[in-house]
């Protein structure tokens, strides 16, 4: 197969030297981008298959980059900040970025989010139009509206299933606490994080055979949640 190609967004010359050498001894194709206007263009340009993003950049908001980019392609897009903010991530996540690293970061780290954004497409690629998710033990037929664990039903209210379908739907991606509440409540529910908890810990008691060490559904504290690509 071809080479991954990857969009490295970054001012900082030292840090973006570092991560170009290290993808392409990976054996990735990178480009670079120095500005988010340099990033907008090389993102229509070079049509890559990953997009890093710096979130500090000189001429224009991260986020800003993220919506101009999100306007048309839904390349997955791993901020990289400086800025340990929760806001940050948070802005970020919900203008449509997949993922994030925060600095300072190693390289196995990063290669180890790459890896997984690759899994995730690949499983994307393969599943676009089929009506039965399964991820590890985990099997979800939309179609009939049912989940289960190791080929045993999982009794779930509506709104647990309806959580597990938009976990599952973007398996992989952060989601964050507003995205979830929207989609599952609608709009005027962005605040109301504690029923979400709620509905996440009666979901996770039926689908985690450890809920303290869960298997499926990640907690980002002050975040969100993301379902992980078992399999
Ligand atoms: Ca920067």
């Amino acid at each position: 197969m071809d080479k991954w190609k990857v969009l490295v967004v970054e001012d900082d010359t030292p840090v973006r030297n570092l991560i170009t050498v290290t993808l392409s001894a990976e054996d990735y194709s990178v480009f670079t981008a120095a500005s988010g206007a340099e990033a907008v263009s090389e993102a229509a340009s070079r049509n890559p298959d990953i997009i890093l993003l710096d979130l500090g950049l000189p001429d224009r908001d991260g986020v800003e980059v993220i919506e101009t980019i999100r306007s048309w392609a839904d390349t997955p897009i791993i901020v990289i900040s400086a800025r340990d903010e929760d806001a940050d991530k948070i802005g970020a996540l919900d203008a449509g970025a997949d993922d994030y690293i925060t600095k300072p970061f190693s390289v196995a780290e990063l290669l180890a989010r790459l890896r997984a954004t690759q899994r995730r497409l690949v499983h994307s690629a393969a599943g676009r139009s089929d009506p039965v998710f399964r991820n590890g033990a985990l099997t979800i037929d939309y179609a009939a509206g049912c989940a289960w664990l190791d080929g045993e039903e999982l009794k779930l209210t509506p709104i647990e299933y309806r959580l597990l379908c938009l976990l599952a739907q973007n398996v992989g991606k952060v989601l964050t606490h507003k995205y979830i509440t929207q989609h599952i409540w609608g709009i005027g529910w962005e605040n109301n994080i504690g029923s979400l908890r709620v509905f996440m810990a009666t979901l996770r008691r039926k689908l985690e055979s450890s809920p303290e060490s869960p298997s499926y559904i990640q907690t980002h504290i002050g975040v969100g949640y993301r379902m992980i690509r078992v399999d």
